[in-house]
């Protein structure tokens, strides 16, 4: 959606340049924006209403935590089909993508089909997932606010990472665990099961997913058959601590 915004604001500047250039009155030319762009918007959204954004480092980037394999598959057939799969959901039950966010859609997420629920979560989870990690860099943990509210709501670091753990460890079957900003503006731990993240309106868990790790065997499976344990261990030396640092901030 803010994409769209700015992509229509920066068509409008740029045609009205051409037409002051032109002579042409602002009005005619503003007419003529509003229809190109719904013409264009209708268009984008009959083909691919959702599209994964490209990984931000290429399929090898995580090892050893994540082999290449895992990762491509992970990426480019796993992510790529709830991608799709929420692209037909959306049209199939008409849903203004021009209008609700993917945010608000998981937010109101009874309202949809059970195919909705899994790709709209799945999409979501794993656009959020890819940006979580990055390649070992030697900055191993958080910093700044986040750093401080994690010790005001877990008692220390080290006490947040077992926590964590754990909750990733236990999630029976297929899911996610999260490190959750309550309502209440409080750091909490939780894990939903399949595509489910705490936006959902169903979800037993609700706040803001400031991170999240994939507990599917399909992240894991290829390299650590079993012992999800040693994923999970793993896995915190590939985390993005300036991105996280920055997502919490934002909210
Ligand atoms: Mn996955």
């Amino acid at each position: 959606m803010k994409n769209k915004n700015f992509n229509r604001r920066q068509f409008v500047i740029a045609t009205g340049k051409a037409s002051i250039a032109a002579g042409i009155s602002a009005t005619a030319i503003s007419s003529f924006a509003k229809n190109q762009l719904a013409s264009h918007e209708q268009h984008h959204s009959q083909i691919t209403p959702y599209k994964q954004e490209p990984l931000p480092y290429a399929y090898n980037a995580l090892e050893p935590a994540i082999d290449a394999l895992t990762m491509e598959i992970h990426y480019s057939k796993h992510a790529a089909a709830y991608a799709k799969n929420l692209s037909e959901a959306v049209q199939a039950e008409n849903v203004d993508i021009a209008k609700i966010s993917l945010e608000d859609l998981l937010g109101n997420i009874s309202k949809y089909s059970v195919k909705m629920r899994n790709n709209a979560g799945g999409h979501y989870n794993h656009e959020l997932f890819w940006k979580l990690m990055s390649a070992p860099s030697g900055t191993s943990g958080p910093s700044g606010k986040l750093l401080t509210a994690i010790q005001k709501d877990f008692g220390s670091l080290e006490a947040f990472k077992a926590q964590f753990s754990d909750a990733a460890k236990s999630r029976f079957g297929s899911g996610w665990a999260w490190l959750i900003l309550s309502h209440e503006k409080k750091l909490f731990i939780a894990s939903t099961p399949n595509q489910d993240n705490p936006l959902m309106n169903i979800s037993d868990v609700k706040g803001f997913p400031v991170l999240g790790i994939d507990v599917w065997e399909h992240a894991y499976y290829l390299k650590y058959q079993n012992k999800r344990a040693d994923y999970i261990a793993a896995w915190w030396n590939i985390l993005n601590w300036n991105f996280i640092g920055q997502r919490f901030e934002q909210i």
